[in-house]
């Protein structure tokens, strides 16, 4: 175990590619395939499990000349938002080890602010790249939906993750995404958009930048708040102008969310049933007995919460209440942002509600817990791009302002991220 528990192992491949990753480590979070290195998912039920192929961002990782440091840590099937829901232990926040990382990325967030790597690939299906680069005082880019491939990525709710970078630096950022972004056809939801690097300059004046009034609402640390105001403060310096705005439909992100991807887990996890992954059933059970005991020994308790939440929304008379009503909620949500980003070419606040709370803070809530998405998960419905910088700190520990972008503008939004990084 390293010193903040950011791998769950550390298999090294080398790559003989030569490309702009050459000589470059990049970790990779234990939920994106590697061909012949265990991949996880930090869960008890795919221990000692080998992919037999990479992921199309590992593929393209290993083309552009990167060392695959190892896997790292993560909440089981991406599900928290601490890393504390990993079947192998928390990680440690490398700025005060008494404190979560963030999740569900949290590994990835650990390796880079511990200096163990200097990029990472983490993914992000509600906050996993933002709420972990905000806690350790990093940076992590979450792609518009369709720009990465998710193929070899273990599904946990597909319609809203993405695999995205995290490091050091606005550039790093940068760097890796360009190698990751782009069409892939095994992916039918990815989309032919590649990423240019050389395209990256510094460029905010005279931008429009909205803040909604939401993102500063109840439940939002006071200093952290104040923190974020002054980093706004500093857009404005640079040339952004800046003016409030509203988006109603952001009350209901939270509940759209939790029934949305709890629906959708309960079906992507189906197949760990012992028979085509997993531990192999005991065989002179009836089915129904082996597949359950399978399950029980191999799902923590938040995996376990979440099938059953999204099998009782799914079921024949519940469907119209909670998943229909939720995917017009969605609807409804994302239009609000669209709405907002005609005006618009930024919106920003912070990245998460808090700073990263004392491991064991939040694990006897889940509801609390849930909460702390507040601002993270709208992004996800909207599909839109997303990117937490570093921005101060508040009560000692780091604090992250949230830039959210136009659809497929992650070109405009790293240009305006590093206008803002150069004057910290
Ligand atoms: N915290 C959120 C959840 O638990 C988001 C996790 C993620 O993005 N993978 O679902």
């Amino acid at each position: 175990m390293d010193e903040f528990n950011a791998y769950l192992n550390t298999t090294e491949i080398e790559s003989s590619a030569k490309g702009i990753l050459s000589g470059i480590r990049v970790s990779v979070k234990d939920n994106i395939s590697t061909k012949d290195i265990e991949t996880t998912c930090a869960s008890k039920i795919l221990k000692g499990y080998i992919p037999p192929y990479d992921a199309h961002a590992v593929v393209l990782l290993k083309n552009a000349g990167a060392a695959i440091a190892g896997k790292t840590n993560m909440d089981e099937f991406g599900m928290g938002s601490t890393t504390e829901n990993s079947a192998f232990g928390p990680s440690l926040n490398p700025r005060d080890k008494t404190r979560v990382t963030g999740g569900s990325s949290g590994g990835s967030a650990a390796a880079v602010a511990g200096g163990l790597v200097s990029m990472a690939l983490g993914s992000d299906t509600g906050g996993s790249i933002r709420c972990p680069a905000a806690y350790c005082g990093i940076v992590g880019l979450k792609p518009s939906y369709g720009r990465v491939s998710r193929f070899g990525l273990i599904a946990y709710a597909n319609s809203f993750e993405q695999i995205g970078p995290l490091a050091a630096n606005v550039t790093d950022t940068a760097k890796l995404f360009s190698v990751i972004a782009g069409h892939d056809k095994k992916d039918s939801t990815s989309v032919s958009k590649p990423y240019d690097f050389s395209t990256l300059k510094s460029d905010i004046k005279g931008k429009v930048i909205g803040i909604p009034k939401e993102y500063f609402g109840e439940g939002v640390d006071a200093d952290v708040a104040a923190q974020v105001r002054k980093g706004i403060a500093k857009l404005e310096e640079l040339g952004a102008k800046t003016k409030e705005i509203s988006l109603p439909s952001m009350k209901y992100a939270l509940s759209a969310y939790y029934v949305t991807c709890t629906c959708e887990a309960s079906s992507n996890l189906d197949r760990f049933d012992g028979v085509r992954y997993g531990p192999e059933p005991e065989m002179n059970l009836p089915w129904h007995d082996a597949y359950t005991k399978v399950r029980e020994a191999g799902f923590g308790n938040e995996v376990r919460r979440r099938i059953l939440l999204g099998t009782f929304a799914l079921s024949a008379g519940y469907f119209g209440k909670y998943y229909v009503k939720a995917q017009h909620a969605k609807q409804l949500i994302a239009k609000d942002f669209a709405h907002a980003l005609t005006d618009c070419d930024f919106l920003a606040g912070p990245t998460m509600p808090n700073v990263a709370p004392k491991i064991g803070e939040l694990t006897s809530d889940p509801l609390q817990m849930y909460l702390t998405d507040i601002l993270t998960v709208p992004v996800n419905i909207a599909g839109i791009p997303a990117i937490s910088l570093p921005c101060g700190s508040a009560h000692g520990l780091p604090v992250g302002l949230q830039l959210m972008g136009r659809m497929y503008g992650e070109e405009a939004l790293l240009n305006a991220a590093l206008a803002f990084e150069e004057a910290q």
